[in-house]
């Protein structure tokens, strides 16, 4: 196929794949994907398109690596076949048990789209290859590339990589249709036995999404984002309407982080509240947002995410709304993963008009393939592509699809696009220096972010589509603290040039604090015809005060300050008052970001 295939050594195992006599199997020791510099890595060319990215990609890709690595480091391509390729070959078997076994046994593999044949009980090849190979993170990063076209304004803030659940929620296709016996026995039981209630002749369908399948899929995205210095980590679910499993996957996912990366993990509210808004370094924090705030985030603040998690459906439609935004449907990569067993491919179809015409964009492969060299630790190899990519887009050599929408660009076939990316990555690129570029810009963001955070926390979280959860979100942090012996004269002084609604009191002889409020002092000096330069601050301040911990439910604060009368709580951190919140504080906070429901 490309230049680079090796030598076949036939084997008797198999009747079709030849895996090379040179190179070496990845493999994986003390629960690491150890890579050697001459791989064996698998791969399909895929039906309609396939074979012309493929031969394109293979091309670019192995210059990449011969650059990067001056010919110390080579991949030894295996092809392995599925689909209309391998029908022809194996006796009409789209899908070979011996592709599947390859597959797995090489690890890391790539492919091009496939056709799944209509009708006869075939199963679709990308279920099988997920559900054989239990690829259960389907992995797809979304950015733009200077040059490329896309409808926002500021496409270049886009840079996710977004994590969805490959293997359960409504995909497992536990589905009952109206009319059926099973159906009405479903709706029987719901019905008789659940107390349910739905209108007559509804579709049934169920929707399991469980801790296990959570956990791992989060596991992989922090994992992700630890070993790709990112960020953050954002938990997205409609967890508001389906509490027990969206609300089940965010709980699932922020225990993980809680239980297994403690060390490098800090919750958004950790953020705004023990950190200030200031993020420390090493930390990555895990944020949730419900699906639909997302969608709307993703438009309007999109550098407030970095890696997302999400289960299937949101993840189905999350992953296609945001490579769109950037322009790149055409050419978004992705992968199908398992621990390790990883399968990159082109997330396009088979486009079968366009079939041996050399005329489409080999983007989405070619990404695929700088993903699968980024998940091989081969990052100078992807970084020569990536960097090389926007150069040739910027002098206007595109195919077809790109052509169509920048004025003045030259179209090109797929094979002279890839001759374009070669010549360029054998011209050589300053990697430092590109890379020390995007580090320096990428500090900057952050740094621009971490100030917002800290001039104006209610406004971010309202910006960023951050709902409150509990009185660390809403509480006013910085106090103004008085003493008994202080009068109430000076204490007024103080609320007065602070704009504020109270004082904390410092604690009394029984090491009791206690608050002063602007309607403490109307109602129990100004009304009572006190003095207030002789009152002291002793005979008004309330005590004892009801303190809550931060991590206190808005619910929660709300009942207690209904049970005690007050209108404010205040915040404790040991014995430590940390903040106050008042009842205003919880009516702004509801009526700004609307109210999600308990336990979300
Ligand atoms: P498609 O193959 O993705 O093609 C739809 C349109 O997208 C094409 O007509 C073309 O648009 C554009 N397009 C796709 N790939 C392109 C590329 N590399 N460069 C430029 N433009 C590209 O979707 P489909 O027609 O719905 O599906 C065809 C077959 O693919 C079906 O058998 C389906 O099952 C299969 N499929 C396979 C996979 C997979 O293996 N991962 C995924 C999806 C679909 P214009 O005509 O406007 O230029």
């Amino acid at each position: 196929m490309s230049g680079s295939t090796q030598e076949a050594a036939p084997t008797a195992e198999f009747r079709h794949i030849r895996i090379p006599s040179a190179g070496e199997k990845i493999r994986i020791e003390d629960g690491k994907l150890v890579v050697p510099d001459q791989p064996i890595v698998g791969y399909v060319e895929g039906d309609g398109i396939g074979p012309d990215i493929t031969k394109a990609c293979l091309r670019i890709w192995d210059a990449a690596v011969e650059k990067a690595y001056g010919g110390t480091r080579k991949i030894h391509w295996c092809e392995t076949f599925l689909g209309e390729k391998a029908a022809g070959l194996y006796d009409g078997n789209y899908c070979p048990d011996e592709t599947l076994k390859v597959l797995q046994d090489l690890i890391v593999s790539i492919k091009g789209p496939l056709t799944t044949p209509v009708g006869g009980g075939f199963r679709s090849l990308n279920v099988a290859l997920r559900q054989d190979l239990d690829l259960y993170a389907c992995v797809r990063p979304v950015r733009h590339y200077a040059g490329v076209p896309s409808p926002l304004k500021r496409p270049d803030k886009v840079d996710i990589v977004l994590f969805r659940e490959n293997t359960e929620d409504v995909y497992t296709g536990i589905e009952y249709k109206t009319g059926t016996p099973e159906n009405e026995k479903l709706a029987r039981f719901l019905r008789e036995e659940m107390k349910a209630k739905f209108f007559e002749g509804a579709g049934l369908g169920i929707k399991p999404i469980s801790a296990f399948g959570s956990k791992r899929l989060v596991r992989k995205a922090i994992q992700y984002a630890i070993d790709h210095g990112r960020e953050s980590v954002t938990l997205v679910h409609k967890g508001n309407i389906q509490k027990y499993t969206e609300g089940a996957f965010r709980n699932w996912g922020y225990e993980v982080a809680r239980e297994e990366f403690a060390g490098v993990t800090i919750t958004e509210e950790q953020l705004y509240g023990e950190y200030k808004g200031k993020q420390p370094d090493g930390k990555i924090v895990i944020k949730d947002r419900i699906a639909d705030i997302m969608f709307q985030m993703m438009l309007l603040r999109p550098d407030e995410f970095d890696v997302i998690a999400t289960t299937n459906l949101n993840g189905d439609y999350l992953s296609d709304a945001i490579a769109a935004e950037v322009g790149g449907m055409g050419i978004a990569p992705g992968a199908n993963m398992a621990d390790f067993v990883a399968v990159f491919e082109a997330t396009h179809g088979t486009a079968p008009k366009y079939a041996n015409q050399n005329k489409v964009n080999p983007g989405s492969l070619l990404f695929s393939g700088v993903m699968m060299l980024e998940y091989m630790g081969w990052n100078e190899a992807a970084d020569l592509i990536t960097l090389v990519y926007p150069e040739v887009i910027g002098d206007g050599i595109v195919t077809y699809d790109f052509a169509r929408q920048i004025d003045g660009a030259t179209e090109v076939g797929t094979s002279q696009f890839a001759d374009a990316l070669i010549e360029r990555i054998q011209g050589g690129v300053d990697l430092e220096a590109k890379r020390k570029a995007q580090r320096e810009q990428l500090v900057k963001e952050r740094k621009q972010r971490e100030v917002r955070r800290l001039l104006q926390p209610m406004e971010e979280m309202l910006d960023t589509g951050r709902i409150p959860h509990t009185v660390n979100d809403l509480m006013t942090r910085s106090l103004i603290t008085v003493s008994d012996d202080d009068s109430i004269d000076s204490a007024m002084h103080l609320i007065s040039q602070n704009n504020i609604s109270s004082l904390v009191v410092e604690p009394n002889g029984n090491g009791e604090w206690g608050i002063l409020t602007r309607r403490d002092i109307i109602s129990r000096v100004v009304r009572a015809a006190k003095n207030p330069l002789t009152t002291k601050v002793a005979e008004i301040a309330v005590r004892p005060i009801v303190s809550v911990p931060a991590e206190t439910s808005i619910v929660e604060a709300a009942k207690l300050l209904e049970e005690s009368k007050f209108t404010r709580l205040t915040v404790a951190q040991g014995k430590k008052i940390i903040g106050i919140v008042t009842e205003t504080d919880i009516f702004n906070a509801v009526e700004k970001f609307g109210w999600a429901g308990e336990g979300v």
